[in-house]
């Protein structure tokens, strides 16, 4: 299927290793150019290698994207932004009672207040064009939180209430410019592998135990592969994904129990 996006220019956060860089390398094929960011230049700049390999221009920025230094210039490499897919870390899992402002301020700036920026300088151009999709990385813990995961439950979920609202304004909406929400359940990216560390020796488990036991609560039996997550990334940046929008579209073999 012909995603009818080629030629089109994304912007992708977080996109040197894992959830982010399928999104880019699945964009890539469907012939969208690129400008990636991260915080390591010595990945980002193997992720652009590996990029460019598909055939398309590719743009690397180094750099914190909840900086809005960084921010701006993520920006200032894109063309026109076509696409936004924004991602970021996860912020670390712990205890209420031990978290400051200092914490919550921190995961809110990374995972609610930079989508929110960076939404905010695409936005109305995206809708004068009459073309733009834009596509918030959160996680499956929005639907079904998890209790150490208290600062990235409260900051996630701020961010999908706001998209709820924003995703629906009849300017975007009305102008084939759609929002939405990817939630991944357990995938298998670097980020997995260091919670299934960090499990097993808290268990005095060895890891490959943790894992089987992981992948058993998946009702698809298996983690998800990070191309897998890609691939339904480009497929709502399609341009036949215009009357798809406000959405949360979970991606998680099956783990969340509910009906809705
Ligand atoms: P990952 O494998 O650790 O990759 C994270 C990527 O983001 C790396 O390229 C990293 O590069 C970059 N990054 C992290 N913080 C950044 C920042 N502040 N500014 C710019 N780049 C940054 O993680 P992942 O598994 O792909 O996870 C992506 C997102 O999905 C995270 O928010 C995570 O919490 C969420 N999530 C993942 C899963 C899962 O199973 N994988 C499940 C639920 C939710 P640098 O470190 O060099 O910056």
């Amino acid at each position: 299927m012909d995603l009818g996006i080629s030629g089109r220019w994304a912007i992708v956060c977080a996109a040197s290793k894992g959830l982010g860089l399928a999104c880019a390398r699945a964009l890539a094929k469907e012939g969208v150019n690129l400008v990636i960011n991260a915080r390591g230049d010595e990945a980002l700049q193997l992720a652009d290698g590996e990029l460019r390999q598909l055939g398309v221009e590719v743009r690397t920025v180094a750099g914190d994207i909840s900086d809005a230094a960084v921010r701006a210039r993520v920006l200032a490499a894109c063309p026109q932004v076509d696409i936004l897919v924004n991602n970021a870390g996860g912020p670390p899992p712990g205890d209420f009672r031990d978290w400051q402002r200092e914490d919550w301020l921190k995961a809110l700036d990374a995972n609610m207040l930079t989508p929110i920026e960076l939404i905010k300088a695409c936005v109305d151009g995206m809708a004068e064009r009459g073309f733009g999709r834009i596509v918030n990385i959160t996680s499956g813990a929005v639907k079904a939180p998890i209790d150490v995961l208290g600062l990235s439950n409260g900051a996630r979920s701020g961010l999908t209430g706001f998209i709820a609202g924003l995703a629906r304004q009849a300017r975007l909406a009305g102008n084939n410019v759609t929002i939405n929400n990817l939630l991944p359940g357990p995938f298998e990216t670097e980020r997995l592998h260091k919670t299934l560390d960090a499990a097993a020796q808290a268990s005095g488990n060895s890891v490959e135990r943790v894992a089987e036991q992981r992948r058993k609560n998946v009702p698809a039996q298996r983690f998800g592969q990070p191309d897998e997550f890609g691939a339904y990334c480009a497929f709502i940046c399609g341009a036949q994904s215009g009357f798809l929008t406000g959405q949360n579209l979970l991606l998680d073999g099956g783990s969340y129990p509910g009906t809705f």
